[in-house]
């Protein structure tokens, strides 16, 4: 993805960008769901969506089911979209929850396009005019990881990058500035550059084994450190949403995909052991299972720089935060845009690094208090782990964002980045977070109105999805689907 931007955005520049990729090493495979900003990316570096979804297995993605995370029992969607219709400049969920529990009136995700959408398994494009319901909305993919790093490699190719197979035994500093000056291949070849882009996975082989730019390790409030993975035979009709089942000591993913069914137990190794944790995600699998299943430990986190001298870490280098909301792959484009955005002309680049760092500090830390709202906004009490979740210390700007909600029902928005106010309102009441009180502007307005107001809505956005076509029968329409082997 990092060739891919760079090559598209700079390669008119007469940049020369070199790939060092190990075939012997691989990539680690996992990271099938993504968010809605991918397509922007896609579309910024020129990939040709029906291209793309035949050439990964892509399906699409409306939004993430949640299952037993309030109370065991639960579901709620999060979707790529808003709740409602804007009404008067007062958050949907506003009018909701001033009548909630009321007879006929729902959950708040019932009046989500794209969730009524995901529970009928249809899908559609969004619409453009900002009039129609069916602009309310956005979509993301979940694709073949082991198909998109390929992919991504030949679109590098393709705009001038050099890929140089081989494994970097060697990482020479100069000896002034402390600066990475070349790597060294395992066949004896010198690579020499002025800027270093890490790629290189958990390994950090530059970040930090040759500039030990150190790592915050959140692990104290998001103690999952452990995964392990299966793919399994799909059953069912192609749902266009992935799920997250919340489990004893952790969850599980479950992606579907043109081809098979990606499933993973993400746990925490204190409360759970390995085998206790393969039992309940081979137990839950929907198909056949199609691997052995492969276990992935990790540290969640972030280096303290992830621009450091003239390295910049971007992917699994740079951190991991579990893939809860699929916000990985989300983070690699944001690396690859402000790096694009704040690309040295000179060697003398000292404030850029520190504008870079301080923006990725804080799209990681939004990213981090979201996943955190998700383990302790809970009423789970039945493991030691969901008595720990529920009732540790979390962060100061996650403990205000609560207040805020459960005072008034108000959410402030952030001015750019994850996540937008329908994404915290959808999991803070999926997740049974009510305001105490509502905005007092909803009070104006007469309660039959809204009433009617609401049971229209529902029936508009319910025959609006029942119109859209069916997920699998839209892939093989646009020749989306990929080409059996
Ligand atoms: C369990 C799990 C589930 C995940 N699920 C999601 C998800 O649903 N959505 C999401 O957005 N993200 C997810 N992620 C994160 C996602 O997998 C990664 O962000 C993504 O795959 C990018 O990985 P990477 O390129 O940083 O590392 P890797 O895929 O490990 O790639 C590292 C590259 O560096 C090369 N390399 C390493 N060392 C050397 C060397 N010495 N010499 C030469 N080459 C070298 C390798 O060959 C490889 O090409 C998940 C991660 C995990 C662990």
């Amino acid at each position: 993805m990092t060739a891919a931007g760079l090559a598209s955005m700079l390669g008119p520049t007469g940049l020369e960008i070199t790939l060092i990729e190990s075939e012997a090493i691989g990539v680690v495979g996992v990271g099938e769901a993504t968010l809605p900003h991918i397509k922007n990316f896609n579309d910024t570096i020129g990939v040709n969506e029906a291209e793309f979804m035949a050439a990964t297995s892509a399906t699409f993605k409306l939004g993430i089911e949640f299952v037993n995370w309030g109370r065991k029992g639960d579901s709620y969607i999060h979707p790529f979209g808003e709740f409602g219709l804007p009404n008067a400049g007062v958050a949907f969920h506003q009018y909701w929850r001033k009548f909630a529990g009321q007879p006929g009136v729902g959950a708040l995700d019932e009046y989500s396009l794209p969730v009524i959408a995901s529970r009928m398994g249809k899908f559609q494009p969004p619409s453009e005019d900002p009039r129609s319901v069916m602009s309310t909305y956005r979509y993301a993919y979940q694709f073949d990881a082991l198909q998109y790093a390929p992919f991504m490699r030949s679109h590098a190719e393709a705009r001038g990058v050099t890929r140089m197979e081989g494994k970097v035994v060697d990482v020479a500093l100069e000896p002034e500035s402390g600066r990475v000056s070349a790597l060294t291949m395992d066949d004896g070849r010198i690579v020499e550059g002025d800027l270093f882009v890490d790629c290189t996975g958990f390994f950090g082989l530059l970040i930090e084994k040759a500039l030990s730019a150190g790592y915050d390790d959140w692990s104290e409030w998001l103690p999952a450190d452990r995964a392990v993975a299966v793919p399994c035979e799909s059953a069912g009709p192609l749902l266009p949403y992935t799920r997250a089942t919340a489990h004893e000591a952790g969850w599980s993913w479950r992606i579907p995909l043109q081809h098979r069914t990606g499933n993973g137990h993400v746990y925490s190794s204190q409360f759970l052991s390995d085998d206790a944790a393969c039992d309940t995600l081979l137990g839950g699998l929907e198909g056949e299972r199609l691997a052995d299943p492969r276990f992935l430990r990790f540290v969640t986190g972030k280096r303290r720089k992830l621009w450091s001298r003239n390295v910049v870490a971007i992917g699994l280098s740079g951190g991991f935060l579990e893939p809860l909301e699929s916000t990985s792959i989300y983070l690699i484009q944001e690396g690859i845009t402000k790096l694009l955005e704040l690309f040295p002309a000179d060697q003398d680049y000292d404030i850029e690094v520190a504008e870079y760092n301080r923006w990725m500090d804080l799209q990681f830390e939004r990213v981090r208090d979201f996943l955190i709202l998700h383990y302790h906004a809970t009423e789970r009490d039945d493991s030691d782990f969901w008595n720990h979740m529920r009732t540790m210390t979390v962060p100061d700007s996650l403990a205000e964002r609560l207040e805020l909600f459960t005072a008034h029902g108000h959410v402030s928005a952030y001015d750019h980045g994850l996540f937008l106010v329908p994404s915290w309102v959808a999991v803070l009441i999926g997740q049974r977070v009510l305001p105490s009180s509502v905005d007092d502007r909803v009070s104006g307005q007469a309660d039959a109105e809204v009433l009617r107001h609401l049971a229209g809505l529902k029936g508009h956005m319910e025959k609006a999805a029942g119109s859209m076509e069916d997920h699998a029968a839209y892939l093989a329409r646009n020749n989306m689907m990929r080409a059996a082997a």
